[in-house]
């Protein structure tokens, strides 16, 4: 029977593959069926874990102080000699073998037979050792899904993984496996997860609760990640449609290449600035595929991501230096870290300092936890300054929320740039300095700002959180968030003026400038610079050079004075229309 879910697509694309179950705290013990070539990965896979779990009942042994009853010692190496048993051990590696099966399954599928062997045993003392047994076999399992911390393996491609949540590491780690798309049954459109899935062109779904309660492992799920519709075991004529659907997806992209070589420039002679955000060195391929006019955001924090420690001055370096040869004399805007919410990694929360709170979006993050930390802060200050060396190099700072961030900030450099100059080391001695204006008191106070800055970068993702109170990776609230809240519009449109009145350059690098139902909307209050994810630059090109800046203004204008969401939508719609 087919099943229908919805949820928030976050993604564009349809994919069509296997469902993959994952369960952090509870193993997924459905059948895979396997290549005969991971066969031998496999079994080693299931040693390595049983491995693992005698280590870890040994170490709950040594831990047992010497003056405990006998019995609870005698209990757990009952348990360790039980692994030993070829019953527990070999019996699951012939079915790996025999079956083509994970080991999770094998082992599932031994408890079931053990569990009536012993079920039938008159002796009811025997009969509820089957206990011990699923200590055994679960120790056994925790091993192998700790093991597979990896997060999948040769296995996942081409699959639907469905999780309950997922980080923006696990993200790169399914693009790596050749993932066909992701469900989750939580998170929103703004999560960094859901940013870095439709960079990397994963078509995926959030919030969709309780999901996995109805699909196994191993079903067909075809998801739409513009529409948020999910099927399961579709029938062959929703098949046909989902295919439809793609092939209409590919087609749409092809005819927007076309417009790669076309300048950027409106139908009334306004000539904009057409940048891309990136994350990872992927994003460096798209965006030289889009033929973007330079970088508006580089979310140098994604550098921590798979770190064990936090990256040395040399590996900013190396990472700035590689995205300047790329653009090839086109400006790069680096962030500088902008860790902290969901966004604070292995390698910084080992450092005692950086603890994950109750309030992270209000708590240490961005240019917070780099000057309460100046040994994050400096040596990337420090790779950025060199590599300005190279190339046309911004600063941007996060999460701007006072002048006197700002002024910290900016000594900082200074004295960075005495460091650098005493060491006899290049660096650009003009670099410009922005900062992201993503908290709604940085807009208020957007002209106090705009005296210390070089340029101002709108982050709708945060402004428009903060604004309207709602945490951006809860698909609870998802529904409010709303880019044309009265707000949200009249911030932006000060910020934009207040950029005018001081006559620095104000970008937007938030998902709204990426957003093609927004741009001309922006266009109209003013804003020219726009920055987004690669994969939606041609589109938003596509809709921009189409317009004309002049009917625009006055449209926008209206826009900022209505007073339903009716007369905006109406709004809307003429904006964009041609
Ligand atoms: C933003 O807040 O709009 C932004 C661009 O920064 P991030 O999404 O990385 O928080
Ligand atoms: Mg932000």
């Amino acid at each position: 029977m087919s099943l229908m879910f919805t949820g928030i697509g976050v993604s564009r694309g349809v994919a069509i593959g296997d469902a993959h179950l994952v369960r952090r705290n509870q193993v997924d013990v459905s059948a895979r069926k396997l290549t005969k070539r991971a066969i031998p990965g496999e079994i080693k896979r299931l040693r390595q874990a049983i491995k693992s779990a005698r280590k870890e009942l040994l170490a709950t042994l040594g831990a047992i102080p010497k003056d405990t009853g006998g019995d609870i010692a005698a209990f757990i190496e009952t348990h360790i000699l039980m692994l030993d048993d070829s019953l527990l051990t070999k019996k699951p590696i012939e079915t790996i073998k025999n079956e083509q099966c994970n080991a999770e399954a094998a082992l599932q599928q031994q408890r079931e037979e053990l569990s009536k062997v012993f079920a039938s045993m008159d002796d009811n003392y025997i009969s509820t050792r089957i206990d011990d047994v699923n200590h055994v076999i679960d120790a056994v399992l925790r091993a192998l899904n700790e093991n597979n911390e990896t997060f999948g393996g040769e296995h996942w491609k081409g699959q639907i993984v469905i999780a309950d949540d997922l980080t923006p590491a696990d993200t790169v780690v399914m693009r790596n496996h050749g993932v066909a798309g992701f469900i989750t049954e939580t998170g929103g459109q703004l999560s960094h997860t859901a940013i870095l899935a439709r960079s990397l062109g994963i078509p995926a779904i959030v919030g969709v609760h309780n999901i996995r309660e109805y699909i196994k492992s191993g079903e067909t799920i075809t998801l739409n990640g513009e529409s948020g519709l999910i099927l399961a075991e579709a029938t062959t004529e929703m098949l046909d449609s989902f295919r439809q659907q793609q092939k209409a997806h590919k087609q749409q992209l092809r005819e927007l290449s076309k417009i790669n070589d076309m300048q950027s420039v409106t139908r009334d002679g306004v000539r904009l600035q057409l940048n891309v955000n990136i994350e990872i060195d992927d994003d460096i391929k798209a965006m030289k595929r889009v033929h973007a006019d330079g970088v508006g955001l580089y979310r140098t924090e994604f550098l921590y991501l798979d770190q064990s420690a936090v990256p040395t001055e040399q590996q900013h370096f190396k990472a700035y230096t590689k995205v300047l040869r790329a653009l090839k004399g086109a400006p790069l805007t680096l962030r500088t870290a902008d860790l902290g919410a969901d966004k604070l990694f292995s390698s910084v929360l080992a450092n005692a300092r950086h603890k994950k709170n109750s309030n992270p979006a209000l708590g240490m993050r961005g240019i917070r936890l780099c000057l309460n930390d100046t040994s994050i802060f400096i040596p990337q200050l420090r790779a950025i300054l060199r590599a300005s060396s190279r190339g046309p190099v911004r600063i941007l700072l996060p999460m701007l929320t006072s002048t006197s961030e700002i002024v910290q900030s900016l000594s900082l450099i200074e004295s960075v740039k005495d460091d650098l100059r005493s060491e006899g080391s290049e660096f650009d001695e003009d670099i410009p300095v922005g900062g992201m204006i993503e908290v709604p008191a940085a807009a208020i106070a957007a002209d106090q700002f705009a005296a210390h800055l070089d340029f101002l970068s709108i982050g709708t993702n945060d402004l428009i959180q903060y604004t309207l109170a709602i945490d951006r990776i809860d698909d609870q609230v998802d529904y409010l968030y709303d880019p044309l809240h009265p707000a949200v519009l009249q911030l932006i449109n000060h910020v934009i003026a207040a950029g005018r009145t001081a006559n620095i350059p104000v970008a937007m690098c938030g998902e709204m400038a990426g957003d093609p139902r927004y741009v001309r909307l922006l266009l109209g209050l003013g804003l020219t610079n726009f920055s987004m994810p690669p994969n939606s630059l041609l589109e938003v090109k596509r809709c921009l050079i189409d317009s004309r800046r002049v009917r625009l203004r006055k449209l926008a204008q209206s826009m900022l004075q209505a007073t339903s969401w009716e007369e905006q939508q109406s709004l809307l719609t003429r904006i964009n229309s041609n």
